[in-house]
């Protein structure tokens, strides 16, 4: 499913651009004031060359601060005029495209609730047209790597070759301390499919509230995502939008400096240890492949004596037994419980599987 992309290297559209870009600013522009203190705040910070503002909110109901539109832009012109800082805002539809183009915002970018809607990307990539603006895609709500993949190829095909990635996290209905869940491994797919694609991440978005923020950005920076964007707001309790998730310039850059910053690769003496370590565990993966395989005759020979002798495929309490023994193992050895449960409910459903197929087979046992 690894799509063909024509791409233009970021460094050839983004003379500003260095590992991490960090782009910040507040969720929404409020007023010229929150605007310009908050850029002026954020030019101090080196990392920091793109600002970020929300002018057409995106709510989940109606009443609530929906932007202050097109008049926000011109403080946004100002801001960029007195920090020399690029621009990126929200488009979620034609019209936005065509204010925030006639107001030289530099980088456009689509939304966790408009990239899921085909149209709405279709009639957003006609209305930039042949003009050469880079777009950010942010994932969509929904785990869904295909929408988020969907969104990339129909604006590439459309001509759009300047483009990056935002990973803002997932909706998901389980208890979590996120307000997205950041499902790691689907940006990481994105990545393995799309290697061309910068690829950053939105703490902010993810997290919901200060306190996860900054181990969240060192995760996607060891994971070797390219950057971040961050919101920040020069009085967050203030804000009127997204308050509990806001941090102040100061706060951002106390993060950016907490950081560690790691290397794709190390030197010689690194590497040859890297290698020691790694085939230790292809040898450990051969001997896990090699159990498992084991294991899975052994459950074929359980579902024949069960053919046999007429004995349904699954025992609830053996099940339940097993679980409780296997996580207790687990976790004295220093697995966590989750990993457990996750591994035996995979293994279980393969074994159930072999021992149907053993169920359906005609042929004499
Ligand atoms: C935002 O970045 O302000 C925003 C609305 O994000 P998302 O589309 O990720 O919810
Ligand atoms: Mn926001």
């Amino acid at each position: 499913m690894s799509p063909t992309l024509d791409i233009v290297p970021i460094e050839n559209w983004l003379p500003v651009f260095q590992q991490p870009l960090v782009i910040s600013g507040p969720c929404s522009a409020e007023t010229e004031k929150q605007v310009i203190e908050t850029a002026a705040e954020l030019a101090r910070i080196p990392q920091v060359r793109i600002f970020r503002a929300g002018i057409w909110k995106p709510r989940t109901r109606p009443g609530a601060f929906e932007g202050v539109g097109k008049k926000g832009l011109k403080w946004l012109q100002k801001a960029k005029l007195e920090t020399g800082l690029l621009l990126t805002v929200e488009v979620a539809n034609p019209k936005h495209v065509r204010e925030a183009l006639d107001h030289g915002i530099d980088i456009l970018w689509i939304g966790a609730r408009t990239i899921v809607n085909p149209f709405s990307v279709q009639e957003i990539g006609e209305a930039i047209g042949n003009q050469n603006i880079p777009v950010m895609i942010k994932n969509p709500l929904n785990p869904d790597l295909k929408t988020w993949l969907g969104g990339i190829e129909r604006l590439n095909q459309m001509g759009l070759k300047k483009l990056m990635a935002i990973h803002r996290g997932f909706s998901f209905f389980n208890r979590s301390p996120y307000r997205n869940a950041p499902m790691w491994e689907i940006p990481i797919e994105l990545k393995r499919l799309c290697p061309e694609i910068p690829l950053i991440v939105d703490p902010s978005h993810i997290c919901g509230n200060r306190e996860l923020i900054l181990p969240t950005i060192q995760k996607a920076l060891d994971l070797e995502m390219n950057g971040i964007m961050i919101e920040t707001h020069i009085n967050p309790s203030k804000a009127l939008t997204d308050k509990n998730q806001q941090i102040t310039p100061l706060q951002l850059s106390d993060m950016l400096a907490k950081l560690i910053l790691r290397r794709e690769s190390g030197g010689v003496e690194f590497e040859q240890k890297l290698e020691e370590l790694r085939s230790e565990i292809d040898k450990l993966d051969e001997e896990l492949i090699d159990i498992l395989a084991r294991r899975m005759a052994v459950v074929k020979e359980i579902g024949k004596y069960k053919k046999v002798n007429k004995i349904t495929i699954l025992q609830l309490k053996r099940w339940n037994q097993l679980i409780h023994d296997r996580v207790e193992t687990g976790i004295k050895l220093g697995l966590s419980r989750e990993f457990i449960l996750k591994l035996l409910g995979t293994v279980h459903e393969e074994g159930i599987q072999r021992q149907i197929d053993v169920m359906n087979q005609d042929e004499p046992l």
